[in-house]
């Protein structure tokens, strides 16, 4: 039987008699309305974890948005029915008064790779990205945490906290999940209208082409410059960025010689959509 907590409290009492056990602990972060990319990441945590912790919770200090904060879809009834029927041990879904209790003063702000990309365009989003990831860290006392490539940026946000603060948990990054025609899963997906829904898997399709360009040796810049080209003739109203960088410290390339990373986000029929893939 899956339980559904809301208190910190309960949720420590429940995880010290785990560890008392001797059980290993798993965690997979979530901000709800599930799909089946965060799916794969609870299955990850089943079968390297003895019980597994799934958190549902919209943290509003990662907003930089209001209007996206108040449509961000929710469902939690429908996720419970899904994470029940896949063996979660917990849910911990808590009210933001439990997160962020009167008096809360504290940040976790990471440096230099949260500069470009999504930090460059939503100010103090990976501040309330690092902040949550930390107490959700400090609440649960997960030994490890499931995060989704689908966030590449987030993803090396939460390694570079979680190894300079010395944190004592392994993250582990679970491959993005698709739709059949390529799009990448995503809660915001739902409110694509018809058209643009259509249009959306333009996005992979163009980066997938751009990657085996830049892999035939093609210069980046002339690369990326084609790809923002496509994306508007393919109906992106606009290409926030769409950027080759290194894997891991996500430093701008000019040339392909090392392992890379492409990334962009783009807008379409009123929604945002990221994306990124390995070069
Ligand atoms: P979210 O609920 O959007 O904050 O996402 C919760 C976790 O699920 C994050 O670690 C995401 O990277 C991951 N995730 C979201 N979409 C996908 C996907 N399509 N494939 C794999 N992981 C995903």
């Amino acid at each position: 039987m899956m339980q559904i907590l809301r208190t910190v409290g309960e949720l420590r009492t429940r995880v010290r008699g785990w560890k008392a056990d001797g059980r290993q602990v798993g965690v997979v972060p979530t901000m709800g309305a599930l799909h089946e990319g965060h799916m794969s990441l609870v299955r990850a945590a089943k079968r390297g974890c003895d019980r597994v912790i799934v958190t549902i919770f919209v943290n509003p200090m990662q907003f930089n948005n209001p209007d996206d904060l108040a449509k961000y879809p929710r469902t939690e009834d429908h996720d419970a029915a899904m994470l029940a029927a896949e063996g979660v041990d917990l849910l911990f879904a808590p009210l933001p008064d439990e997160v962020y209790p009167k008096g809360f003063a504290s940040k976790v702000s990471v440096s230099g790779i949260t500069a470009p990309m999504e930090g460059a365009m939503r100010p103090g989003h990976f501040d309330g990205v690092a902040t949550v990831v930390a107490k959700l860290f400090g609440m649960t006392q997960a030994d490890r945490a499931y995060f989704g490539q689908k966030d590449w940026q987030q993803l090396q946000v939460v390694k570079r906290m979680v190894a300079d603060l010395n944190l004592p948990v392994e993250v582990v990054g679970c491959e993005t999940i698709r739709e059949h025609d390529g799009l990448a899963m995503s809660s915001r997906n739902v409110r694509l209208d018809p058209l643009s829904r259509a249009q959306a898997p333009a996005l992979y399709k163009v980066m997938t082409r751009a990657a085996t360009a830049l892999r035939d040796g093609g210069a980046p810049a002339a690369v990326l410059g084609q790809a923002r080209e496509d994306l508007r003739l393919a109906g992106f109203t606009e290409v926030e960025y769409i950027d080759l960088r290194t894997a891991a410290m996500l430093d701008p390339m000019e040339v392909l010689d090392a392992p890379a990373r492409l990334l962009a986000a783009a807008w379409i029929g009123g929604v945002r959509l990221i994306d990124n893939i390995p070069v």
